[in-house]
């Protein structure tokens, strides 16, 4: 029996915390904020993910699939809301065709059940989404994510596990025996000896690392994802879940309708550089994180790859008349006047020095840490999943 430290009450570290405490270790988890889930994790589309995307063989695309089953089986069993609703991947375009068999394709390398279906059929899943073909794809689902949570904080102090909210971890350094950890509680600073640290700190994943002496391989950099809400009446419109083809130089989605748990319809999310890490406007300026993030060589290599769609973006943040005229790429009729704001998300993506996005997750180890560096969509789905792979390689 270990005393562990799980830095993070995001869906990932609760559930690695939930893991060790049921097997019988001694678990403390810190959070800095004052609630479970404050960031990605309660902000983001709320998709149980079917594995669909991912490079085949990689972690995300082995994790999505099982932990689609995972996280469904979970929510079940702890009466937390999910459902499998399925999902429909639109071709807008003829040129978007190929995109979609591609994708087909890698649904099949992946073992995802998934169908290319015709106009007339994909009509009859979803009567008021143009497009010319969609792909099925009928395992991905949703799931309250901020639920999942509390059932795992709930499972983490069951199991005699502390869940210790407004706890900021400030350093952390490997000693012989262990780790030595220095956290601010209340206003005050203690020391806490621990037999291994697991850090899945999300948008502070690489800073937490370095104030553990870890050099991360890669740096966060993050990527605001703004929503909206479609008004009651074009809703009613929406049956499930409504993807495009997703451009494959880029790491996301795009601008998808899904409908939630609650049983409103969510637009977006689209992809901005955030002027902050935990900021969700773009009145939100954090000057350090913004330093950070240009300090980085890595940031100005993806940008200057990256200008005219990184600009597309920037106006379709500003401009809602422009974002509506992408939703209406797949929702004809839609318009500014149907969409209202609803919370914005934050992505932490790991960027290489040389400008290359970390595509898989990322794990750093030393002798008695373990840091998740990068856990992107679809981490959250994956959660169980990713928790099991951490306690593989914790020195415990
Ligand atoms: C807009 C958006 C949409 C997404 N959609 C989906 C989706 O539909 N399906 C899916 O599977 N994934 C989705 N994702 C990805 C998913 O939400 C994340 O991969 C997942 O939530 C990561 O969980 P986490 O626990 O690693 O991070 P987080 O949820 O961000 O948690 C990290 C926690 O660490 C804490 N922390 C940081 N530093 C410290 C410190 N020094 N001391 C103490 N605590 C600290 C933070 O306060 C935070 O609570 C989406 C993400 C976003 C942003």
């Amino acid at each position: 029996m270990a005393h562990v430290v799980v830095v993070g009450a995001g869906v990932v570290g609760l559930a690695t915390a939930a893991r060790l405490a049921r097997d019988g270790h001694v678990v403390t988890v810190l959070d800095k904020e004052r609630a479970v889930a404050a960031h990605q994790t309660g902000r983001n589309s709320g998709v149980m993910h079917s594995g669909l995307y991912y490079a085949p063989g990689s972690l995300k695309a082995t994790m999505a699939v099982a932990g689609q089953r995972s996280m469904l089986a979970y929510a079940r069993a702890h009466d937390v809301a999910a459902q499998v609703t399925g999902k429909l991947v639109v071709a807008s375009r003829p040129d978007q065709v190929e995109g979609l068999h591609a994708l087909a394709q890698r649904a099949q390398d992946n073992g995802v059940p998934a169908q290319l279906v015709d106009q007339a059929t994909a009509r009859q899943r979803e009567p008021h989404v143009a497009g010319v073909a969609a792909l099925w794809v009928e395992s991905t689902g949703i799931v309250d994510y901020r639920g999942v949570c509390r059932a795992l904080a709930d499972d983490i102090r069951d199991a005699g596990g502390t869940v210790v909210l407004g706890a900021r971890l400030v350093a952390a350094r490997d000693v012989a025996t262990g780790v030595e950890v220095l956290v601010e509680h209340e206003g005050h600073r203690r020391a806490l000896r621990a037999d291994a640290l697991v850090a899945c700190a999300g948008l502070q994943a690489d800073r937490v690392a370095q104030a553990c002496q870890i050099e991360p391989e890669a740096r966060i950099v993050p990527f605001r994802g703004e929503y909206f809400e479609l008004t009651p009446a074009k809703a009613a419109l929406v049956r499930g879940l409504v993807y495009p083809v997703p451009d494959p130089r880029f790491p996301f989605l795009g601008v998808h309708l899904t409908r939630m748990v609650d049983g409103g319809v969510h637009v977006g999310p689209n992809a901005v550089l955030a002027l902050s890490r935990e900021g969700y406007t773009w009145h939100d300026v954090v000057v350090g994180d913004v330093a950070d993030a240009l300090g980085w060589p890595g940031l100005w290599r993806l940008a200057a790859r990256n200008l005219v769609p990184g600009a597309r973006e920037v106006v379709r943040s500003v401009d809602r008349t422009a974002f509506a005229r992408s939703v209406a790429e797949l929702l004809p009729g839609v318009r500014a006047e149907d969409l209202v704001p609803a919370p914005a998300g934050v992505r932490a993506q790991a960027l290489r020095r040389d400008g290359r996005l970390v595509d898989d997750f990322l794990v750093q180890v030393s002798d008695h840490q373990v840091h998740v560096l990068n856990a992107p969509s679809p981490a959250a789905t994956c959660a169980l999943e990713i928790a099991a792979h951490l306690c593989e390689r914790l020195p415990v």
